[in-house]
C-alpha cells in the first residue's frame, strides 16, 4: 500500500495557450474526425494556397446542438474546483471566453496549417524553378554544371515533399515521421503535446535517396543548428550550409539591447535611447536580426583544420528578455530594519530572445548570407557569391515564450562579485527546484547583461506555475533560503567539499562556471535571506488589455466584440483605444501606432445614410491628414473574415 501525501500537481492552469490546446482536443473529439496519416488527408494540396479538403471542412462544423454539447462539456471539466483556482485568478478566463474559443476552433485550426502550407510551398516552388532549368538547358543554352545543380536542386526539393506528406517513411510506423498530423499540430500549440518540444527548429540531412529532418528545442537549435557547424547524423558528418530564404526576400529585424540588464527593445521601441527596464542608455543596436528558419545541410567528409579550431571556440551567444504588455509583478525582498536584498520581478508569458552573434573566433562579426541561395558564408566569412547578394552582420534569433523571474540582488560584495552572483544563481536555482520538487529541466537559470540580473525561467510546457506562487507567500525568501543551506553543507558540514561539489552546486550543464563557484561566499547573504520578508510592489495588475477594455465606448458592443476577438487571434492588441486626432477632429475606435492603421467598429448605428456619408469624409480626412489608414469592421460582416484581413496588414 502506498500512503502519505499527494502533493497537488505544479501544472500552471492559468496559462491561455495550455487550456486553449486541451479545448481544442475536446472540439476535435466532438467533431468525431480522424486527422489520417498525413496532411494530404487534411489539406488539399491540388488548389492553390492548399485550403481544407471540402469534405474534412463540412465534418469539422459543429451543429448547432453538437456545439452547445461540446461547450458545455468543456464547462463541466474547468469547472473542477482545481482548475477554478488558478483559472479564476486570470484576467482573461470567463465562461464566454471558452465558448468563444470553441466557436473559433476551426479557423485557430486553419492557421494552424499554415506553418505547412509555408514549408510544401516553398518546396513545390523549388521544384518548379529546377525543372524549367532544365528545360532550359535542352536548348544547348547551360553548362553542364548548372544543369547539375539543377537537378540536385529538383532531387532536394521532390525529397522534401515526400517527408512533408509523409512518403519517405513507408515501411515504418505511419506516426514516426515528423509530420505525421498529431504532432505537428502538438509543436503548433494546437493540440496538446507534453511529449514533444514545442515548436522546434528542424534542419534538414539529405541521407540517400531520402533525407530527414532534425529537430531541436529553439534554445539549442541556435547553437546546433547555427551555420557551418556540424551535426552527427548516422556516423556521418553533416555541415550547415543554407537557410530557407523566402522568395520575396530576407525579412530582417532590428533588435537593441540593453548590456546592462540583458532586455531587448524592437519595432517601435527600437530608437529608444535608454533601455524600458533599467533606464541605462541602449547602445547594443543589431539591424540584421534574422529569425532562425529550417536550417539546410550537406555532407562533409573532412572538415579543415582551420575551420575546426574556429568552430571549437563556439559561439558568441547572448540571452535577452522582454515582459508582455502589463504581465510583470514587482517585489523587494528584505530585512525588517528596511534593508533591501533582492529586488524581483516576475513576467508571464515573457519573451526569452536568444541571438547568436557569430563564431568567436571570426574576424568578422554576426554571419554572411547570400539573400538569394540562402548559401551561409565560411568561417571567415567568405562567400563564392557575387557580393551584391551577400548581407554580412546576420545575427540569428530565436524566442520562446515563458514565465520568467528576473532577480536582482541589491547588497553586492565589494569583491569577488562575479563569483558571488554566480554562486547564488545556482543555490537559487537548485533551492526551487528542492523547494517546489521539480525536475532540474524544467527550471533553468542564467545570468543577464553584466550579469547583475539573474534570470529563471519555466522550461516545461505550459510552465510549472511555481515562480508566479512565490509572490503568494511573504515567506519564499525564508524557505528558499534554508533549502540553499542545506544544499551548500552549511547545516550539516560536509568537510570534503572545500568550495564547490557535484552534490551541491556543481553540474554538467554548469561546467563553463565551475571555476567561479564557491559556497562560502553566499553563506552570510542566506543567512539574512531566512529573516526575510516578500513584498509585492505593484498590486494593481495593469492588464493592456483591460485598460482598452475600460476605454470602449459604453454604448458600442461591439468595439468590445472585435477587440475580444482581436485578442483571441493571437493578434497584437492596438495600441490605444478612442484617441482623439485633433487635426482630422476624429477619433478611431482602436488604433495601432506602427502599422499606422485606425480600427473603426461599425456596428448599426452606422447604418444610416447620412453617417455613412459622414464617416466616410472624416477618415479620408484621417488618412489624408496623419497618415492613418482607416480600417472598418463591419457588424453585418463575417468577423473571422475581418480579423483575417487586419491580420495581414499586421503581419
Ligand atoms: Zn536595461
Ligand atoms: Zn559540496
Amino acid at each position: 500500500m502506498v500512503s502519505g501525501v499527494v502533493a497537488p500537481p505544479k501544472l500552471e492552469l492559468g496559462n491561455p495557450d495550455l487550456i486553449k490546446s486541451h479545448l481544442y482536443s475536446l472540439w476535435l473529439f466532438h467533431t468525431k474526425t480522424s486527422f489520417g496519416n498525413s496532411m494530404n488527408e487534411i489539406l488539399d494540396l491540388t488548389k492553390p494556397d492548399y485550403p481544407i479538403l471540402d469534405s474534412l471542412r463540412d465534418q469539422f462544423i459543429l451543429s448547432e446542438h453538437g456545439l452547445q454539447v461540446c461547450i458545455k462539456d468543456a464547462q463541466r471539466i474547468l469547472h473542477d474546483a482545481f482548475c477554478q483556482e488558478d483559472l479564476n485568478r486570470t484576467s482573461w478566463y470567463s465562461e464566454d471566453w471558452v465558448k468563444q474559443v470553441l466557436e473559433n476552433a476551426l479557423y485557430s485550426f486553419d492557421r494552424g496549417c499554415d506553418r505547412w502550407r509555408k514549408l510544401y510551398h516553398e518546396a513545390e516552388v523549388q521544384l518548379q524553378e529546377a525543372r524549367e532549368i532544365k528545360d532550359k538547358s535542352r536548348t544547348g543554352s547551360l553548362t553542364e554544371s548548372d544543369r547539375e545543380k539543377a537537378d540536385r536542386l529538383e532531387k532536394d526539393a521532390s525529397r522534401q515533399l515526400d517527408l512533408l506528406v509523409g512518403q519517405s517513411s513507408k515501411g515504418r510506423s505511419q506516426s514516426e515521421f515528423e509530420f505525421y498530423p498529431y504532432r505537428y499540430f502538438a509543436s503548433e500549440g494546437f493540440l496538446p503535446g507534453f511529449n514533444f518540444p514545442r515548436l522546434p527548429l528542424r534542419c534538414f540531412i539529405p541521407a540517400g535517396d531520402k533525407g530527414e529532418f532534425l529537430s531541436r528545442p529553439r534554445n539549442v537549435a541556435i547553437r546546433e543548428l547555427a551555420p557551418r557547424n556540424v551535426v552527427y547524423y548516422e556516423s556521418s558528418k553533416f555541415q550547415i550550409t543554407k537557410t530557407r530564404v523566402s522568395l520575396k526576400g530576407v525579412n530582417y529585424n532590428s533588435v537593441s539591447c540593453c548590456e546592462k540588464c540583458g532586455y531587448f527593445h524592437e519595432g517601435t521601441t527600437f530608437n529608444h535611447n535608454t533601455c524600458q527596464n533599467c533606464g541605462s542608455a541602449v547602445t547594443d543596436r543589431l539591424d540584421y536580426g534574422l529569425k532562425m528558419d529550417t536550417m539546410i545541410t550537406r555532407r562533409r567528409e573532412r572538415i579543415t583544420c582551420d575551420e575546426e579550431e574556429r568552430l571549437k571556440y563556439g559561439y558568441n551567444l547572448t540571452t535577452h528578455f522582454r515582459y508582455a504588455d502589463g504581465k510583470k509583478k514587482e517585489g523587494v525582498v528584505s530585512l525588517e530594519d528596511g534593508t533591501e536584498l533582492l529586488r524581483l520581478t516576475y513576467g508571464e508569458t515573457a519573451e526569452i530572445r536568444r541571438i547568436n552573434r557569430g563564431l568567436r573566433r571570426s574576424q568578422v562579426k554576426g554571419f554572411t548570407l547570400d539573400t538569394q541561395t540562402g548559401e551561409w558564408g565560411d568561417t571567415n566569412g567568405n562567400n563564392s557569391t557575387p557580393s551584391q547578394q551577400l548581407q554580412s552582420g546576420v545575427n540569428l534569433m530565436v524566442s520562446d515564450t515563458c514565465n520568467i523571474l528576473v532577480v536582482e540582488p541589491l547588497k553586492l560584495p565589494g569583491k569577488q562579485m562575479n563569483e558571488f552572483l554566480t554562486t547564488f544563481q545556482y543555490a537559487l536555482e537548485r533551492a526551487i527546484q528542492a523547494y517546489y520538487k521539480l525536475e532540474m529541466d524544467e527550471l533553468g537559470s542564467e545570468r543577464l547583461g553584466e550579469g547583475r540580473y539573474l534570470l529563471f525561467w519555466e522550461a516545461s510546457e505550459g510552465g510549472a506555475g511555481v515562480l508566479s506562487q512565490l509572490f503568494n507567500d511573504s515567506h519564499a525568501f525564508r524557505h528558499l533560503a534554508d533549502r540553499a543551506l542545506d544544499i551548500c553543507h552549511f547545516i550539516h558540514d560536509k568537510p570534503s567539499c572545500s568550495v564547490a561539489c557535484y552534490e551541491c552546486l556543481l553540474s554538467y550543464q554548469n561546467q563553463f562556471d565551475h571555476p567561479l563557484l564557491n559556497r562560502h561566499l553566499i553563506k552570510d547573504f542566506l543567512t539574512e535571506l531566512t529573516e526575510s520578508e516578500l513584498s509585492c510592489l505593484n498590486s494593481h495588475s495593469s492588464n493592456h488589455f483591460d485598460d482598452l477594455m475600460a476605454h470602449t465606448d459604453p454604448n458600442s458592443d461591439y468595439e468590445r466584440v472585435v477587440l475580444r476577438a482581436i485578442a483571441q487571434m493571437g493578434l497584437p492588441l492596438p495600441d490605444k483605444a478612442q484617441d482623439y486626432f485633433a487635426e482630422a477632429q476624429c477619433k478611431p475606435d482602436f488604433t495601432y501606432t506602427k502599422a499606422r492603421l485606425a480600427i473603426f467598429c461599425d456596428g448599426s448605428v452606422h447604418d444610416n445614410p447620412t453617417q455613412i456619408q459622414c464617416d466616410r469624409i472624416k477618415r479620408q480626412d484621417l488618412e489624408f491628414l496623419t497618415g492613418y489608414k482607416p480600417f472598418v469592421f463591419d457588424y453585418k460582416k463575417d468577423l473571422m473574415k475581418q480579423i483575417s484581413s487586419l491580420k495581414h496588414l499586421l503581419d
